[in-house]
């Protein structure tokens, strides 16, 4: 065998064995070992998606809600939407992995949104991740996250170079900047950012989450919007916002009469929800960050069928699974 046609003979042997090789050894389900707080809930498993309410709460401080934050799972997979305060707690008790979400997604810049955003970038990093957090919001996030970075720069040096050992890097984040439309497209999992109105804000987003078994529509912050009651048509889950519209009135204190107005030009009351959740018929309907005011949950559950629902509504609780 002259050497041309023995070179010619190896290379087809090693064709044939790399493809015996990818045909029948299985690629790993999952590249990294997730990290639990030991006694948290079981997942599912499997391909089953579930939502996951971690933080229902506004900006008030109440100790029986954190700050908005919603999980949809698939599989073994975490998609974060929003930080609220408190989020790393609620993750733990919800029995997701502590060492990182597989990408988090910001609806808009307000704090009461974005206060975890440190505690989930550096938690998750204490607790064992070592790539970049993938984080996806609107435009000024990066200059938020790097401000965040910058902030606990002394945490990182002494944990990196101290006894602790951290390992140098995963408290970086990977800031991803958008406007809207598919922001996220991945092993059956497809996340669509849609623009809502929000006061003063240029961008906030709805998020629409469309996984291989269901649809799941998570509104932020937003008065009433038709592009929100449009992709929301027949989904499974509607997470929306809400407040009480009997109670609304101007509130004692410099720029209190302000109060209504800001209400209705910045946040949906339950009447026009239920006229929106009538037209898009969701599965269910979930109310988070629901600004009560005073307002019982049977008031703001009578003002959703004075709009019109008259399916499955439900308010939503932290770590409650829907
Ligand atoms: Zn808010
Ligand atoms: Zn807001």
């Amino acid at each position: 065998m002259g050497a041309l046609s023995w070179c010619v003979a190896a290379g087809w042997r090693a064709l044939v064995w790399v493809t015996v090789w990818l045909v029948l050894v299985p690629a790993p389900r999952v590249a990294v070992a997730q990290r639990y707080f030991p006694g948290g809930p079981a997942l599912p498993g499997g391909d089953t998606t579930l939502v996951i309410t971690l933080g229902t709460g506004t900006p008030v401080p109440n100790p029986d809600r954190s700050g908005p934050a919603t999980a949809i799972v698939v599989g073994r997979r975490v998609f974060l939407f929003d930080a609220g305060a408190g989020v790393m707690r609620r993750v733990a008790a919800a029995g997701l992995p502590i060492d990182g979400v597989t990408a988090a997604f910001i609806t808009h810049l307000h704090s009461d949104h974005t206060l975890g955003l440190p505690d989930l970038i550096l938690t998750s990093w204490v607790m064992g991740r070592t790539a970049p957090m993938r984080v996806v919001g609107p435009p000024g996030l990066r200059r938020m996250t790097d401000h965040l970075v910058a902030a606990w720069s002394e945490d990182t040096l002494v944990r990196v170079q101290g006894l602790e050992r951290g390992r140098p890097g995963g408290y970086r984040v990977d800031a991803r900047e958008v406007t809207g439309g598919v922001v996220f497209d991945s092993g059956g999992v497809k996340v669509t950012a849609i623009r809502v109105p929000h006061g003063e804000w240029e961008y906030a987003f709805a998020y629409r989450v469309d996984t291989p078994s269901r649809s799941i529509v998570i509104s932020g912050d937003t008065r009433y919007s038709e592009a929100l009651e449009r992709a929301s048509s027949g989904v499974d889950v509607l997470v929306h916002e809400v407040y009480a519209e009997t109670r609304v009135a101007p509130e004692a204190r410099p720029g209190g009469e302000l109060w209504p107005r800001y209400l209705r030009e910045v946040h949906t009351s339950d009447v026009e929800l239920g006229r929106l959740a009538a037209a898009a018929q969701p599965r269910v309907l979930l109310l988070s960050h629901v600004l009560f005011m005073g307002a019982t949950e049977q008031e703001v559950i009578d003002g959703i069928r004075r709009g019109g629902f008259t399916g499955r509504v439900v308010i939503a609780r932290d770590i409650g699974r829907y």
